[in-house]
């Protein structure tokens, strides 16, 4: 190790290499229990010192966990999966280092955030948006994407818009995906596919390589922008809301995404746990139900921001819309930059509260922090200004998974999760997305407060408790916390011993994120 660092510190400076005890125990703190180290952090300022980085751990023998952004929160944070890794902090690496108008795409290194792609186009006086998610808006654009996140708008599904990566292999190495490996193809930030095998792939929830520049696709801001927003109190009529919202998507009527929220993660983003009202958990019934009455809040709540080219598409998709979901809801309304137009119920004083959203907003690119809010619902100290879910003790573990687009799948996962989590006396929060017509990505947050005594194994408890209620009914997650890397059920054919395969192949010494995502638990001697 010495002599790495003598490597690196001629290479990249002192001030690139952090050994103080307080940062790296900052560092190894998550929003649920762990008990990883960290060796250090090694914070390149540059493409080109990843890949020193690189090569010295390769020749050293060094465990790195990369990290962009640092904001895995409910997964991991910036917690590596193994003890006494290296964490490789990318977030210097942080340039923009292409952009064009007319093609509607970004070119981005790691450490580049939503909110700095926000700021850029918004300087550049761009028409363009990003697909923005709810995290924090200083998250990773790539880490987000690695991770297959998702956002709003029509390019949610977030990996399904990116090309041309640039991979730094864990032998230092170097490969461009697509048509990046011909320095003169003009189509590298354009095409997926490139020619030849497509290797993008094996780059995202995996081992293989770090991601030193990305593509990521942008599209326009609406010419006319509408929120469809919907409520519905009685959850008999459920699942058919979910039927009529698949059908939209795959009429191709509903171009972003449905998303829904159960009333508990609603009601989290207004108000912090009622320890005043009552000690008990989880959240008895009638105080939920006099919650719910006093801040409109729904058992299910659902927003779609529908982008038109002209006020009059606008206007035809809207009378659809409010024809189609009406039976569905108890609540409907539209509303525009200008007006808004009640099909069904009262929306009250939430004409006001979204009227904002339709100039700004996530639902034009602008990324937004209210969201993280919701994880200080059981704390009993009020949220601080500055959020900061890892120093504050806000305990989340989430659960990320893929279900059929069905209103009967959408009844029987939301039903299961509820049980299981009020069982073990926290409060779920549920939300769906209608990531494509076909699936539904569900993410569910078990919260609680990490100060207190003993919460941490008993949300932890809950959480594999609920991992195997659903891997049973068959909603696989789809997406892994550190805790979970060798959770999943055993699998039916040669995937794993494929991945065995590429992992020694493409890291022989094992120096890359080890663990993360290749299954190690089940593989041969
Ligand atoms: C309230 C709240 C709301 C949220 N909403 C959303 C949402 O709407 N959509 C969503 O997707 N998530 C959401 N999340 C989860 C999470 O915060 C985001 O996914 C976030 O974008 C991940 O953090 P990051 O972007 O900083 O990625 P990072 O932490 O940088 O990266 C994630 C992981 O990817 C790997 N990685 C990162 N960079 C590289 C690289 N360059 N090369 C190789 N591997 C790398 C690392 O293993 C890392 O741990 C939410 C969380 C909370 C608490």
């Amino acid at each position: 190790m010495e002599l790495a660092l003598k490597k690196l510190r001629l290479l990249m400076g002192e001030k690139a290499i952090i050994t103080d005890p307080q940062a790296l125990q900052t560092a190894a703190q998550a929003t649920f229990g762990t008990s990883q180290k960290i060796q250090m952090i090694w914070r390149p300022a540059a493409r080109e010192q990843v890949q020193w980085c690189v090569k010295v751990a390769h020749q050293h023998k060094i465990p790195l966990y990369p990290v962009s952004g640092g904001k895995n929160w409910g997964f991991g944070s910036s917690v590596p999966v193994q003890d006494q890794c290296v964490l490789l902090d990318l977030s210097r690496v942080n340039q923009i280092t292409a952009y064009d108008e007319k093609l509607a795409y970004v070119t981005v290194e790691p450490g580049v955030t939503f909110r700095q792609i926000y700021q850029f186009l918004k300087g550049e006086k761009s028409a363009l948006m990003l697909s923005i998610p709810g995290t924090s808006p200083d998250a990773s654009v790539i880490g987000n994407a690695l991770e297959r996140g998702h956002g709003l708008g029509p390019y949610a599904d977030r990996f399904a818009y990116v090309c041309g990566l640039e991979v730094v292999l864990p032998n230092g190495e170097i490969i461009h995906t697509g048509f990046g490996r011909f320095p003169h193809a003009r189509t590298t930030p354009l095409a997926r596919w490139g020619v030849g095998p497509m290797l993008d792939g094996l780059f995202s929830q995996s081992n293989l390589g770090i991601i030193t520049q990305m593509t990521v696709w942008l599209s326009p801001i609406p010419k006319y922008l509408q929120l469809c927003y919907m409520g519905l109190n009685d959850s008999a009529r459920f699942p058919a809301l979910v039927d009529a919202l698949q059908q939209l998507k795959l009429e191709g009527v509903i171009a972003q995404t449905p998303i829904l929220w159960n009333d508990l993660k609603q009601l989290a983003i207004v108000q912090q746990y009622p320890w005043a009202k009552t000690a008990e958990t989880p959240l008895p019934l009638p105080i939920l139900d006099n919650l719910k009455k006093l801040h409109e809040v729904y058992t299910w709540q659902g927003w779609i921001g529908m982008g038109a080219a002209s006020a009059q598409i606008g206007e035809a998709e809207r009378l659809l819309l409010g024809e189609r979901l009406a039976e569905w809801t108890d609540l409907l309304f539209f509303l525009d930059e200008n007006e808004a137009y009640t099909v069904k119920g009262n929306p009250g004083k939430k004409v006001r509260q979204y009227q904002g959203v339709i100039k700004q907003g996530p639902f034009v690119g602008e990324p937004v922090a209210n969201t993280m809010g919701s994880i200080y619902w059981r704390k009993t100290k009020s949220r601080p200004a500055q959020m900061h879910l890892d120093r504050d003790g806000c305990g989340l573990i989430s659960l990320a998974l893929a279900i059929p687009f069905t209103g009967a799948d959408a009844e029987k996962a939301t039903s299961l999760i509820s049980r299981t989590v009020q069982a073990a006396c926290f409060e779920p929060h549920i939300s769906l997305i209608g990531i494509t017509e076909r699936e539904i990505d569900l993410a569910i947050f078990i919260v609680y407060d990490r100060e207190v005594a003993g919460e941490d194994d008993r949300a932890m408890a809950c959480y594999h408790t609920l991992q195997t209620h659903l891997d049973q009914a068959g909603y696989v997650l789809n997406r892994l916390g550190i805790q979970a890397m060798d959770s999943l059920p055993p699998a039916q054919d040669d995937y794993i011993k494929t991945i065995q395969r590429l992992k020694q192949a493409f890291d022989p010494h094992d120096i890359l994120a080890p663990g993360r995502y290749d299954f190690r638990g089940q593989w041969s001697e």
